[in-house]
C-alpha cells in the first residue's frame, strides 16, 4: 500500500483557531479507506516505521515527541496506545494517565504535576489525559470558578510553545466517539468480566453532562489548536479506522522530524577489536 500517512494526518489535523461544531463531525467516518484488512496492514506497517524512528530519536537523544490523548470514558485512549505504540522499545517511550490531582498537586499550579511527566530527550511521551483535564473536568464540574479555568488556556498555549521551543514536538489527538458507542462500550465494560475494572459509576454521571464536554471541548480544539501544538480531531467509534489513523499522525510527525544518528565522535576508520 503507498504510504499516505501525511495525507490522512493533514486531513484530520484542525486549522488553528477554527471553531468547530463536535455533532457535526462523523464519529463513525471511515475516512475513504479501502477497508477493514487494508487498514490493518497500514497499521502494521505504521507500527513498524514508528518502531524504527523511535530508535533514531532515542538514539539522536535531542528532541523528544509527546503524544496528548483526550476522549471521553471508553473513548479508546487505552486501546490505541496498544495498538500504535506495540512496537516501540519500552526505554524509549513513557506512558503517563492522568488521575484526578492528589491534595500535594492540588497545593500546586495546575502544570505542575503535568510538566514533570514532559518526555526527555530522546523519549515518546504518551499522556493518557493531560493539562487538558483542567479545562475539560474541572470547567464542567466547577472545580475551580469560570475566572481560573477560563485563563488557562493562554496558559496552556505558553506552556506548550515553551515545550516546543526546548525541543519536545507535540501533538494532541482527540479521540471523538458517539453517545451511542459509549454506551455500547460502557455496556460491555459492565457485562465482561475482565472489562468490568475500567467502569467506574462516576463514568454515568459524565455521561449525563455530554452537552458540557462537548462544548468544552470545542472550547479546547479552537483555544488551544495552535501551529506549534495543533489538534488532531481522530473519529473513534471504529477501532480498525481510529488505529489506522493516529499510527499515520504519529508516523507522519516522527518522519517530518527526521531523527539523525548521531555521527561517532571517534574515527571508525581506525578503531581496531583484536
Ligand atoms: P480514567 O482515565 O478512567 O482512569 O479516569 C481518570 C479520572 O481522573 C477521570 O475521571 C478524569 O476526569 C479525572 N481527572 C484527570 N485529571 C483531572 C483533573 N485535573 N482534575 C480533576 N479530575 C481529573
Ligand atoms: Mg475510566
Amino acid at each position: 500500500m503507498a504510504d499516505n500517512s501525511a495525507e490522512l494526518a493533514a486531513r484530520l489535523r484542525l486549522k488553528p483557531g477554527k471553531r468547530i461544531q463536535l455533532d457535526e463531525v462523523d464519529p463513525a467516518d471511515t475516512l475513504d479507506l479501502p477497508g477493514k484488512e487494508q487498514a490493518q496492514r497500514g497499521l502494521e506497517k505504521n507500527v513498524q516505521h514508528i518502531a524504527a524512528l523511535q530508535e533514531r530519536l532515542f538514539a539522536e537523544h535531542r528532541r523528544a515527541l509527546l503524544v496528548v490523548f483526550q476522549a471521553l470514558d471508553a473513548g479508546g485512549k487505552d486501546g490505541t496506545t496498544r495498538a500504535v505504540f506495540s512496537g516501540v522499545n519500552p526505554q524509549g517511550c513513557r506512558v503517563t494517565s492522568f488521575k484526578a490531582p492528589s491534595a500535594a498537586e492540588l497545593e500546586r499550579d495546575f502544570l505542575w504535576r503535568i510538566h514533570h511527566a514532559t518526555p526527555a530527550r530522546g523519549e515518546i511521551g504518551i499522556w493518557n489525559r493531560s493539562h487538558y483535564e483542567d479545562v475539560l473536568v474541572v470547567r464542567v464540574d466547577k472545580l475551580v470558578p469560570k475566572a481560573v479555568w477560563s485563563r488557562r488556556f493562554k496558559q496552556i498555549n505558553l506552556f506548550e510553545r515553551h515545550l516546543v521551543d526546548n525541543g519536545v514536538e507535540i501533538v494532541k489527538v482527540y479521540l471523538h466517539i458517539s453517545r451511542e458507542e459509549q454506551a455500547a462500550r460502557l455496556r460491555e465494560r459492565i457485562a465482561t468480566p475482565e472489562k468490568r475494572w475500567k467502569f467506574s459509576p462516576d463514568d454515568l454521571r459524565k455521561r449525563a453532562q455530554w452537552d458540557d464536554y462537548m462544548a468544552a471541548y470545542e472550547d479546547a480544539l479552537r483555544r488551544c489548536g495552535t501551529e506549534h501544538a495543533p489538534w488532531y480531531l481522530v473519529p473513534g467509534d471504529r477501532n480498525w479506522v481510529r488505529n489506522l489513523a493516529v499510527s499515520a499522525i504519529v508516523r507522519a510527525k516522527l518522519e517530518e522530524m527526521d531523527p539523525q544518528l548521531p555521527e561517532p565522535k571517534w574515527d571508525p576508520s581506525v578503531i581496531v577489536i583484536d
